[in-house]
């Protein structure tokens, strides 16, 4: 994937993952909430060595995917 097109902002914005509860790149993240953000600036989200890790995130992503909520 051609990255150099990316928006500045979804390179070096972090995104707060819920799972190792660290701050990590947006690009290393799988999901993003839109609804919730931590300090009200971070968007919350998870990265993708959580995500496999986390039953509930993995279902709320493949819910995303598959625009099926359980
Ligand atoms: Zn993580």
């Amino acid at each position: 994937m051609d990255v150099s097109d990316s928006s500045p902002s979804l390179v070096h914005n972090p995104v707060y993952c819920l799972g190792c509860q660290e701050r990590v790149p947006a690009e290393r993240t799988v999901i993003q909430f839109r609804t919730g953000f931590y300090k009200a600036q971070i968007p919350l989200g998870s990265c993708d060595r959580c995500t496999p890790k986390h039953t509930i995130l993995t279902q709320l992503w493949n819910s995303l995917k598959t625009g099926h909520f359980f």
